[in-house]
């Protein structure tokens, strides 16, 4: 019965979800590290505004963690955490959405202005209204029909709003977790920052990134002499084929993933010489490796050192390996961890569709979670219109994440 009246709560909240959103819009949070205008006091407007904003809805329990910035005016940047009491506290559920926005871009891709709210039937559009306002207000609401309907929820529900997901976390959930880390184990834990049309992946997983830059160094000499030199192109493109053993040695599959393999890319190359009649001395490329959490990064390397220095010593040149990047995977969440049997048990009964575990290419911000033995999910029913122009988010997808939220939240 107190289910089927939050539920019924949340569906008649379209009015409450396009007030909000048109409130979140008109205050752009854009990280400094954008640095160009005084918007970049935005995070901290957001976050009072908020603050203000849940405290009138009757939200009785918030606190805030202030990241000390001195490149924004007030000096701090807010992540704020507002908690709804449940029958267990010792067992929360968490929603965390970030306040920053990216920048709209080119305005003249935009059919109206970003920082107004535009509403066309059950689309809203504006920067931030899906990354992360969908997320953000889904939590609000799930909340306020808690709240208004004078229900107990099974457990704690607690949003996060962070700072700074944008432009590295540091003076979000990094700083969260470093200063005053909320969690306890047994949380569930769910990030609406990311997901599908239909609503039926929950990403549990994410590979580890490894852009690696290869220098080749040869001898450069004039290219109707070639035996005086050593052509580092053709030794960097024998490199770049031999690379693909790769593929053979890493053949692990983990089939949450899509594709089920590690990958190995070569992809950006950089100019060498610029006249055709010379023998380049020098050539540099990239690869861009995607692997799987159950294989080491360092593991790789190694396999690519062996490579290179036999293509080195066949064709007499030196091949010079560097990080241009290296995330190594966050241990995934196990398919059958409690948050992902809530939650697809929660999207089954709100939307009828049967959700399944996935796994993504890399660089989601739950990593940092996963990091710490946290398990986290990262869901909702949306349509990635994320940092382009004409970012949108439909106000029925945002009931009803608002309805699985309140369910997982109830749901003994
Ligand atoms: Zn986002």
């Amino acid at each position: 019965m107190e289910m089927k009246n939050v539920l019924q709560k949340i569906d008649g909240y379209s009015e409450e979800i396009t007030t909000l959103q048109r409130e979140l819009v008109a205050i752009p949070a854009l990280s400094p590290t954008y640095d160009e205008k005084p918007e970049h006091t935005g995070e901290a407007k957001k976050g009072a505004f908020l603050k203000t904003y849940l405290e009138r809805h009757g939200f009785t329990d918030i606190t805030s963690i202030e990241a000390p910035d001195d490149r924004v005016p007030g000096g701090t940047r807010p992540n704020l955490i507002a908690r709804v009491r449940g029958a267990r506290s010792d067992h929360t559920l968490w929603v965390m959405a970030h306040l920053d926005i990216v920048p709209p871009g080119d305005l003249s891709k935009w059919n109206s202005d970003p920082y107004a709210l535009k509403v066309d039937g059950d689309v809203m559009y504006g920067r931030g209204v899906e990354d992360n306002h969908q997320g953000l207000v889904a939590g609000v609401m799930a909340a306020r029909a808690l709240i208004e309907s004078k229900t107990t929820p099974a457990r704690d529900l607690a949003l996060l709003f962070v700072s700074d997901e944008e432009c590295g976390s540091d003076y979000g959930i990094s700083y969260v977790l470093e200063h005053q880390n909320p969690f306890k184990q047994g949380d569930l834990i769910l990030v609406p920052d990311g997901g599908s049309p239909d609503g039926s992946e929950v990403e549990v997983a994410e590979k580890g990134i490894a852009w690696l830059k290869f220098k080749i160094t040869g001898t450069q000499c004039h290219a109707s002499i070639p035996q005086k030199g050593n052509n580092a192109l053709r030794a960097g493109a024998h490199l770049i084929v031999a690379l693909d053993e790769l593929q053979t040695i890493f053949n692990d599959e983990d089939p949450i993933f899509i594709p089920p393999t590690s990958t190995f890319e070569p992809t950006k190359k950089e100019a060498n010489v610029p006249n055709v009649n010379t023998i380049p001395g020098e050539d540099i490329f990239f690869l861009d490796c995607r692997i799987l959490p159950s294989v080491s990064i360092d593991r790789v390397t190694a396999e690519i050192r062996k490579i290179s220095d036999r293509i080195a010593a066949k064709f007499n040149v030196a091949v010079e390996l560097s990080f241009e990047q290296r995330d190594d995977a966050a241990p995934a969440t196990p398919v059958d961890a409690p948050v992902v049997r809530r939650i697809t048990h929660s999207i089954k009964e709100v939307y009828g569709i049967e959700a399944k575990p996935i796994g993504v290419g890399g660089g989601t911000v739950a990593a940092a979670l996963r990091r710490l033995d946290l398990p986290c999910v990262v869901w909702s029913k949306m349509d990635e219109t994320m940092h382009g122009p004409n970012e949108c988010a439909k106000i029925s997808n945002i009931i009803g994440d608002a309805k699985v939220i309140a369910h997982m939240a109830l749901s003994e």
